[in-house]
């Protein structure tokens, strides 16, 4: 009994559908209504891929970002522990160096001050004349016994230099020679 109700209601439905699809006045509503939802499905597919798409791009920048910020401190992390490394070495040879130069201007000097120098021209000296004076040549004993000789103190110890000639200068080879 139920049965034969449903089939009826069923097909007395499926008819006036029918009837409506059919009927010409509502023909174009029907489809405009159709091309609506087909343009409104279509717009927010759109819609749906172009924020994806733009959270999809958000989401590269970002990681991309991040990356490069993680590399960028890395470097300088390196960088800096390259840059102390450096100054470190720079700092010990630079003590080195230091160390060295003090070391030979030490011998340089002391070799100096053991050596004597010419009164005349400031050579080094070979020839001893008296205290504090002495000669690289006997031309610049000469040359300096004008003002020499009145402060010459071989002279005073009776040393035997005449008064116009300058004295013999103390020198292995020298000392018998002279003028
Ligand atoms: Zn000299
Ligand atoms: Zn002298």
């Amino acid at each position: 009994m139920e049965e034969i109700i449903r089939r009826g209601t069923e097909g007395e439905l499926s008819e006036a559908l029918n009837a409506i699809t059919s009927d010409e006045r509502f023909k174009k509503p029907l489809l405009d209504l159709e091309r609506h939802w087909l343009t409104e499905y279509s717009m927010s597919r759109e819609k749906l891929l172009c924020a994806l798409t733009e959270k999809l791009h958000a989401e590269f920048v970002s990681d991309q970002a991040k990356i490069r910020s993680e590399l960028l401190a890395q470097f300088k992390d390196e960088l800096e522990s390259t840059k102390a490394d450096l100054q470190k070495k720079y700092e010990e040879s630079l003590k080195v160096e230091v160390a060295k130069t003090l070391e030979k201007n030490k011998r340089e000097i002391s070799a100096a001050k053991k050596k004597q120098w010419c009164w005349n021209c400031e050579s080094e000296a070979i020839y001893h004349c008296c205290w504090n004076t002495a000669y690289c040549s006997t031309q610049c004993q000469q040359q300096h016994w004008s003002s020499h000789r009145r402060f010459c103190r071989r002279r005073k110890q009776g040393g035997g230099a005449p008064g116009n000639n300058p004295a013999n200068l103390t020198n292995g080879d020298d000392s018998n020679g002279g003028e």
